[in-house]
């Protein structure tokens, strides 16, 4: 249990309130991982709350819930709320689709339950008296490693597509089965994901690629169906040679970055896009070159081109889409090492980003190998070897280039 929300909790119920920690904190726990943050409910409303705790805020219009300082730490603390009715403000005009807008009508800790998810995110922990509270069956459905919806799967994934990745998520990060009734209606239900708003999906993108099972989540995704509506892009152009789960540059790509969180390394949202969108890209450029644009026109037109239909489901800011820019620029200047740009690339800022790429791409066998030991052993020489591995270059393209352009004006 973390100390600081042991201490709100604590605190809230010497104000006579009822307290518990819920959701991902006691699942977690439970299931023997390390929660990443502490989630306190309650009975008292945001502003009884805050005159119980020097150091707390209001925050929120819609979804008004209160931030505690306790120390360094902030623990966030909200409302037991109850599910909005259908047909009422709360959800959306399109009474058919039946998305719920607004979130925010206080209840009993049983609606409280009972408007969750997943009943393994539905457990109650009170930390003082030991005990966890259980509504919906979660704690054994947590003890089979069974996800299981609360209520009608249909009904609860029309009511927030969002869940449908959730529980991929869930299924993959926490080893999970799912049940049955999920399995069966996620095919049918994928395209509700076109409803959501596109910024919210980054970040539900985001949490399934980088969740540290993401080659596993991409293969529930794509067995479910739910890839094509994020990616619709890359599901047009990806062929049995890319989604070979051996050789396939996403297949390699997706087990990298696990690979990387596993080590602590850092990982980049451009990386995934890059990865995920590049053989749109390669066939766009090709495309545009049989209609006889320059090579780097085509390139980076084709870049326009398949950014802008992708953003159309998941938002793309302009800063990652700068870093996938200069990422599937610098793969020219990679190959060609022309020795003018040798330096300019290494000093290039999304250096490592392209280079990284460029390694995946070798492994698909996009590129020779040599190129990848070249541009590896470059990195780690010291100036004057630097300085004579670009000397040693032989650039055919441009030798070829002159002597045409000599022969001509001879
Ligand atoms: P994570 O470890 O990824 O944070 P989590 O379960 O804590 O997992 P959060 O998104 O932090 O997920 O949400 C906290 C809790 O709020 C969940 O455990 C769940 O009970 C509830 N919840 C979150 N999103 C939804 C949703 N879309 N529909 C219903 N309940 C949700
Ligand atoms: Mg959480």
């Amino acid at each position: 249990m973390s100390p600081s929300a042991l201490t709100v909790v604590h605190d809230l119920q010497n104000a006579g309130y009822a307290a518990e920690v819920v959701g991902g904190c006691v699942r977690d726990l439970l299931l023997g991982y390390v929660p990443k943050d502490f989630d306190v409910v309650t009975d008292a409303e945001p502003d009884e709350v805050r005159t119980i705790f020097r150091r707390a805020r209001v925050i929120g219009r819609r979804f008004r819930l209160v931030h505690v300082r306790v120390g360094r730490d902030v623990v966030e603390v909200s409302t037991y709320r109850a599910a909005p009715k259908r047909g009422s403000a709360g959800f959306e005009a399109h009474a058919e689709q039946g998305r719920i807008l607004r979130d925010n009508v206080f209840g009993t800790r049983d609606d409280d339950a009972r408007r969750r998810d997943f009943s393994i995110n539905a457990l109650y922990y009170d930390p003082v008296e030991d005990v966890v509270i259980d509504y919906v069956d979660g704690f054994s459905d947590l003890q089979r490693h069974l996800l299981r919806v609360i209520g009608d799967p249909i009904r609860r994934f029309e009511e927030d597509p969002v869940r449908m990745l959730r529980a991929v998520r869930f299924a993959v990060r926490l080893d999970l089965r799912m049940e049955r009734r999920i399995e069966s209606v996620l095919p049918d239900l994928a395209g509700l994901l076109g409803h959501v708003p596109p910024a919210r999906l980054f970040d539900e993108v985001l949490k399934i690629f980088h969740c540290g099972h993401g080659y596993a989540a991409y293969e529930q995704l794509q067995r479910l169906g739910l890839l094509a509506e994020l990616f619709p892009e890359s599901a047009r152009a990806h062929t049995k040679v890319d989604l070979d789960p051996d050789h396939g540059l996403v297949s390699l790509a997706l087990r990298n970055t696990d690979h990387r969180l596993a080590g602590g390394q850092p990982v980049i949202p451009a990386f995934l896009f890059a990865v995920m969108l590049w053989r749109a890209v390669c066939l766009e450029t090709d495309r545009n070159q049989q209609r006889d644009m320059a090579p780097v026109q085509s390139l980076h037109r084709a870049i326009g081109t398949v950014i802008g239909r992708q953003q159309q489901r998941v938002t793309i800011s302009r800063r990652v889409a700068t870093t996938m820019f200069d990422m599937w620029n610098l793969q020219h200047w990679l190959l060609e090492r022309r020795p003018r740009l040798v330096p300019k690339t290494l000093a290039h800022k999304r250096f490592r980003a392209a280079y990284d790429f460029l390694m995946l791409r070798i492994s698909a066998g996009e590129a020779t190998a040599e190129i990848g030991t070249w541009w590896t052993r470059i990195q780690e020489v010291d100036g004057p070897t630097r300085r004579k591995m670009i000397t040693e270059l032989t650039v055919p393209q441009k030798r070829g280039r002159r002597r045409h352009r000599r022969g001509k004006t001879a």
